[in-house]
């Protein structure tokens, strides 16, 4: 099981817990200036729980994760009925949702899309992706946490685990020690 953040990391604008003007009250999510309608990758592999428009937060897609059972909520989302970045959640009566394909139930992969970048709800100001993770279903209810943090261990456990899987001559190679050196060595020990 591994993880990815859903953009470069220097395409983040306003972090977890920011409280900085216009803001009212700390920031439950993370956000992604990534450009409207690019498609937003699932962060992990799990099954998507619910598709819903909400007033603050527009279009919303969440999965839960199969490691740990946490909630992944990406919301103001593009809606692919009316092909618009700020759909007002009206006239989705026929159960459209903000992706043409992708219903409650559906498994994701990490990588395959669970989205795309959008303006849709009053809380927006602006293309973005404003991410959460939650141990509770609903990004409008659930008491969320720092999904950056929390990834950016997932990562670095997942680059410990290639270490280790590497043969000694890798690890050395990786650490810059040149191969013909190595052998010289290895030689003067035959000599
Ligand atoms: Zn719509
Ligand atoms: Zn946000």
């Amino acid at each position: 099981m591994t993880w990815q953040h859903p953009f470069p990391k220097n395409t983040i604008t306003s972090r977890f817990g920011d409280n900085s003007p216009p803001r009212t009250s700390p920031h439950r999510g993370t956000d992604f200036a990534a450009g409207a309608k690019e498609l937003i990758p699932a962060v992990t592999d799990g099954v998507v729980t619910k598709i819903f428009y909400s007033s603050c937060l527009g279009w919303v897609c969440e999965f839960k994760t199969d490691e740990h059972g946490l909630y992944v909520g990406h919301s103001h989302l593009y809606c692919n009925k009316h092909d618009s970045i700020d759909c007002d959640g009206s006239d989705h009566q026929d159960g459209s949702t903000c992706m043409s394909q992708l219903k409650v139930g559906h498994r994701v992969a990490q990588g395959d899309w669970v989205g795309r970048v959008g303006d849709s709800g009053t809380c927006s100001r602006g293309a973005h992706l404003h991410i959460t993770i939650s141990k509770k279903s609903d990004p409008r209810y659930a008491k969320t946490f720092d999904i950056e943090k929390f990834i950016d261990q997932k990562i670095k456990k997942q680059e410990k685990a290639k270490q280790i899987k590497l043969t000694p001559l890798e690890k050395l190679s990786r650490a810059g020690v040149k191969i013909g050196t190595i052998w010289t060595w290895a030689k003067s020990k035959l000599d």
